[in-house]
């Protein structure tokens, strides 16, 4: 039989055996439904169970306060670079934004189709190896809002604490680092995050949004881009991706059954810690690409002596079973995603293989 290899995919990307499992053997039949949940109608009992079981567990995993919504969108994060102007800018109609890599000017340039964006800070002028300091935030403490983006996946920098904000309401983009440790939701008064990084198949979005801000949102708006019309509908105005709720829902009983967000934390700063210590030990064979104190514990991005010797590793690694480590086309180098789901052997067997390659090249 084909064997499964180690995929270091940035998103869509890996997803617990567990999971893969249960979804496989319940593809043909759910039980109880006598049919595939693609199947299902997503007003049926069964569908019901499905989303609010995956809403619960995610309210216990994150320990999320009774005054938020939890909502499964679709148009992914990108849809939500839209969304969180339009219903949240008002009345002020300024925001802050602090800049942090590719996907973050993605999310400037639609507020700014909305209204006046204060760029807070960014460290484009460092190529976005680092994440700004507090002391470099210029925050209009009338903003509507101040927006980040907590993990930058092309870039491989991580905020490790939230910017602190004072009253202002905090937005993130959680899209690559979503669940991968416990945030204290309660800091926040709105948080998205596309599903295919750390939570599940595409096609999902996750919102979580705090009770207050939906007054803003005015009635104005296109029915969908409201999100008073996913929170009344419980994320049924329209058909959702049930398919894909219902693969999100499997990600969540699994990480609850594997001890929770902090066991998984522990796990993930063991297994960025391997990577990052064998680039680090390497001798400058392979270089890391950002602030030691601002990266990653998802995407792992690094560089070697020469670009040739980068094209040699990338198809040497694929040939050995280790898929999806070039970096984005903009940046070049590599980039090893480790998401909750990928195995600590993985890195294992892939920071052998470093080392062998550095010898014999
Ligand atoms: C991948 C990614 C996005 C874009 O997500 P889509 O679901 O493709 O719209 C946005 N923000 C971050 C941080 C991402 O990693």
């Amino acid at each position: 039989m084909e064997k499964r290899v180690y995929n270091f995919n940035a998103g869509p990307a890996v997803l617990p055996e567990d999971v893969l499992k249960q979804a496989q053997k319940d593809f043909m039949i759910y039980p109880g439904a006598g049919m595939s949940v693609m199947e299902m109608s997503h007003r049926s009992k069964e569908f019901d169970k499905i989303i609010n079981e995956a809403k619960a567990d995610l309210k216990t995993l994150l320990e999320i306060p009774d005054n938020y919504h939890i909502l499964f969108l679709q148009g992914g994060a990108t849809l939500q670079f839209s969304m969180v102007p339009l219903n949240l800018m008002p009345p002020a109609n300024k925001a802050d934004y602090i800049v942090t890599g590719s996907w973050s000017k993605k999310a400037v340039k639609e507020a700014k189709r909305v209204g006046s964006v204060n760029i807070a800070a960014s460290t484009e002028d460092d190529s976005f190896t680092r994440i700004p300091k507090q002391d470099e935030l210029k925050l209009d403490p009338e903003a509507s809002y101040v927006h980040f983006t907590s993990n930058n996946t092309i870039f491989g920098t991580e905020f490790k604490t939230e910017p602190e904000v004072g009253n202002v309401p905090l937005v993130c983009d959680t899209s690559s680092d979503m669940l991968h440790k416990k945030i204290d939701v309660s800091k926040y008064a709105l948080i998205y995050a596309g599903a295919q990084k750390n939570m599940g198949p595409s096609g999902v979005t996750l919102v979580i949004i705090r009770n207050d801000m939906l007054s803003r949102s005015s009635d104005e708006l296109h029915t969908y881009l409201n999100y008073t019309t996913h929170t009344a509908k419980a994320s049924l105005y329209n058909t959702p991706n049930t398919w894909g709720i219902y693969m999100i829902g499997l990600v969540y009983k699994w990480l609850l059954n594997n001890g929770g967000l902090d066991a998984m934390y522990k796990r993930n700063l063991e297994k960025a810690g391997i990577l990052y210590d064998a680039i680090d030990n390497s001798d400058g064979y392979y270089r890391g690409t950002v602030n030691k104190e601002d990266r990653s514990l998802m995407n792992v991005t690094f560089r070697m002596p020469n670009e040739d010797l980068e094209k040699k590793f990338i198809a040497e690694a694929a040939e050995n079973g280790f898929v999806g480590v070039k970096g984005h086309r903009s940046v070049g180098g590599l980039r090893a995603s480790i998401y909750n789901a990928f195995p600590v052997e993985g890195v294992n067997a892939f920071v052998d293989f470093m080392d062998k390659f550095k010898k014999n090249n």
